[in-house]
């Protein structure tokens, strides 16, 4: 078996007959997993990580941001009653939205290329679900103590300390998934304001309705579901096999140095003592010496566990480690024939290669990342905050007037994303003698129509173009209205024509 194959492969156990695979039930009988206290390298990164990521979830919905009167002062916030997304100093309409369909693809494209250089540390690391179910275990931990110990809680009598530990364990779970699903309905919703209302009762039926749901979910699947998600419910692990190579660096068991296990002073057996500790504090209750599996979420907490355990022993470190499996397939081939050793170690480590993080597959992530960062970036950069259309009327088509003039109707909708409401000459680009009048508004100091622009908001007039009589007219009359401001820049305009009947 190669070292891509082992990467994709089934678990050991399952069987090659599809008639005996058929009889099996789809769903394995749940082990209660109770993963131990570990510390480490893996571990203080993770623990970073955490609270990153639960500090800006938490945090983010508070941040204000002054965007002058009348307008939400939240630096996050989804308004869909206003249907505007707000993010610091950008405001999105609906038409924009396009701006966050990119923001998902660069997203995708960022998790491509981190699974291909890096595994599964989307999952292992920043994976909500990871994050979440570890905060939970921290808890859990803590009111009920280590492995050993809730397992000996779970298997011995259920009197008043089980009872007392379940249940204050699930109530500051309930209080963790309350404040989860509280913070989610705050990015929908002015912060203070809504945790007064949910607090006080006067929340509306849709804000009860989605806090309970976020919450409920939070509990269920940090709390009960747990591993059974990443097995099960989530697809990611599916797929991702495909973004994964022998050059990706992924957690592996160094099973050339390690084997055969055996008693840390018996003779000729290898690094792995046997000891279970990378079981142990695995969230996922697997194993990782049986190879690559679809259970395992890259979170390196048995690196963690090995590397204590081989310090204590004074070996070298690594026995578990973040490895490609090209290496590991060299090492393995380089150390085959060689008993176990500090002779066999010497020789797998030298084997090795430094892993190849410039290849075909992250090029490309990196070309369509960077790709699609210019196009968001550049459209972002040219993106327009006061847009103008104009509208001729199509029926009729033009109006004889009662002296031969002729006239045109249009329509002008002025949408304007800054909250700047300073009103806007009308001007008119047009031939000689052409007029232009504008249906309820005033003229400025030099006789053009002032079009009041609503701030963040759209405006619409009636404007009307006639000729002089018994002009000679061709029968489209290029024409374009300009609007200008009040230091005379031109800061929007539109082309359109002028229609007469056949000369
Ligand atoms: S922690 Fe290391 S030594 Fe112990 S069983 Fe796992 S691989 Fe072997
Ligand atoms: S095998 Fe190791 S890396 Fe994989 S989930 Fe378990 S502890 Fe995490």
């Amino acid at each position: 078996m190669t070292s891509v194959e082992a990467l994709h492969r089934a678990k050991a156990d399952r069987p090659a007959d599809p008639i005996a695979a058929a009889a099996q039930p789809m769903y394995a009988p749940r082990k209660h997993v109770y993963p131990r206290r570990v510390f480490g390298r893996v571990r203080s990164v993770k623990w970073a990580v955490l609270m990153l990521c639960l500090g800006l979830y938490y945090v983010v919905p508070w941040l204000r941001w002054d965007r002058g009167a009348g307008v939400p002062d939240q630096a996050v916030l989804v308004d869909i009653a206003n249907a505007r997304i707000f993010f610091f100093w950008i405001e999105l309409w609906p038409q924009e939205i396009y701006f966050l369909a990119g923001a998902m693809i660069l997203g995708a494209f960022a998790l491509f290329a981190v699974s291909s250089l890096f595994g599964r540390m989307w999952c292992g690391f920043t994976c909500p679900q990871t994050v979440w179910t570890d905060l939970f275990m921290l808890v859990e931990r803590w009111i009920q103590g280590d492995r050993n110990a809730r397992m000996k809680l779970d298997q011995g009598p259920h009197g008043a300390n089980y009872w007392f530990r379940k249940v204050l364990t699930h109530g500051v779970w309930l209080v963790i998934a309350a404040a989860t699903g509280g913070a989610w309905i705050m990015y929908f919703n002015d912060a203070p304001t809504v945790t007064m209302d949910i607090l006080t009762g006067q929340a509306s039926v849709q804000v009860y309705f989605f806090f309970a749901l976020f919450a409920g979910f939070t509990y269920l699947l940090a709390g009960w579901a747990r591993e059974q998600v990443c097995t099960y419910m989530c697809p990611w692990p599916r797929f991702q096999a495909a973004m994964l190579d022998e050059n990706s660096l992924v957690v592996t068991y160094r099973d050339w140095r390690g084997e055969p296990r055996g008693k840390a002073k018996a003779d000729g057996v290898g690094d792995c003592v046997d000891c279970f500790a990378c079981v142990h504090v695995c969230p996922t209750g697997i194993d990782i010496r049986d190879g690559q599996q679809l259970e395992c979420i890259g979170c390196g907490l048995c690196v963690d566990a090995c590397d204590s355990v081989m310090g204590k022993l004074g070996r070298p470190k690594g026995l578990i480690a973040f490895e490609t499996l090209k290496n590991l397939s060299a090492s393995a081939a380089a150390t085959a024939t060689m008993p176990a050793g500090a002779a066999r170690f010497k020789a797998g480590m030298a084997a090795r290669q430094v892993p190849r993080f410039v290849r075909p597959r992250t090029l490309f992530y990196a070309g369509a990342l960077s790709i699609v960062a210019l196009v968001m970036l550049g459209a972002f950069l040219m993106r327009s905050t006061l847009d103008v259309t104009v509208l001729r009327d199509r029926a009729p088509l033009y109006v004889r007037l009662s002296d031969g003039a002729i006239r045109n109707g249009y329509t002008i909708k002025i949408v304007n994303k800054t909250h700047d409401d300073a009103p806007l000459a009308l001007a008119l680009a047009a031939p000689d003698g052409f007029r232009m009048t504008v249906q309820d508004v005033e003229d400025d100091a030099q006789g053009r129509p002032l079009l009041a622009r609503r701030a963040d908001g759209i405006a619409q007039y009636r404007v009307f173009v006639v000729t002089p009589a018994g002009r000679r007219l061709d029968q489209e009359t290029p024409l374009a209205f300009r609007l200008v401001d009040a230091q005379g820049r031109t800061v929007a305009s539109q082309s359109t024509i002028f229609l007469a009947p056949k000369p």
